[in-house]
């Protein structure tokens, strides 16, 4: 169930069975010469609109900007400082308490985000724990990204090993060209499997990864793979949401 596509009476009665609601959150940035610069988005939205269903919870509009600065060397990519996406992640799950909402779920499809969502959930606790006198219901936040289940992490390992890599994923791939199979694109990748290693700042990055991929090689993604790991990822994170949300 999309919150966009419900009324305020809808949603007052669906906060009368449960209060808790699922937040995509992606990225907006480069993913090598044949990935979506809305991977990050897409695999987020279209996985946790696959768990709402599931497990009848409401999701939120995707937050399809995250924390990318390392990925600004390439055309297309977008960012939110640190601090930006903090702020928005707090005013999000304030304007959601204020209605009854006590359990956030948000469904992520990129690492960078992770640090600083961790970050805004500390920023979330901490002013609800600085004001001693509230007798508010407690609230809960988790994070969970889609790729880190072991359903998933045993598709990717049969179908990929080593070549999953770590950025342009064919398993993040694969998810897009299922979701949107008529923006798969190809592209000549050389190598074939990317460069792995460390990188700094968005400057660090392009040098590092010309091509914008990390150890991985995308041209084995298919739109049949990316059927199989949604369905994997929405079966495991639906469970998981379902045993979390009710304590
Ligand atoms: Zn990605």
């Amino acid at each position: 169930m999309q919150l966009q596509l419900q009324t305020w009476q809808e949603v007052e009665a669906y906060l009368q069975t449960s209060r808790g609601i699922i937040l995509p959150i992606g990225s907006t940035e480069q993913h090598g010469p044949s990935g979506l610069i809305g991977t990050d988005a897409i695999c987020a939205e279209v996985i946790a609109q696959g768990v709402g269903e599931a497990a009848d919870a409401l999701v939120a509009p995707t937050i399809a900007v995250g924390m990318a600065q390392h990925h600004l060397g390439f055309a297309g990519s977008m960012t939110l400082r640190p601090s930006t996406l903090i702020a928005v992640l707090k005013d999000m799950v304030d304007s959601l308490v204020r209605h009854g909402f006590e359990r956030f779920y948000f469904i992520n499809g990129h690492g960078g985000n992770i640090a600083t969502v961790t970050a805004a959930f500390s920023e979330i606790y901490t002013a609800r724990s600085l004001e001693t006198a509230s007798n508010a219901a407690p609230i809960k936040c988790r994070l969970k990204n889609w790729w880190q289940s072991q359903e998933v992490h045993d598709i990717a390992k049969e179908l990929y090993g080593d070549a999953e890599g770590s950025h342009a994923t064919p398993s993040e791939v694969a998810v897009t060209q299922f979701a949107y199979p008529d923006a798969i694109k190809s592209a000549v990748l050389d190598p074939p499997v990317a460069p792995r290693g460390d990188f700094a700042d968005a400057a660090d990055y392009r040098c590092k990864f010309p091509d914008g991929r990390i150890g991985s090689n995308p041209a084995l993604a298919t739109p049949e793979a990316g059927r199989r790991l949604c369905e994997a990822a929405v079966a495991a994170i639906a469970k998981d949401y379902r045993n979390w949300v009710a304590v």
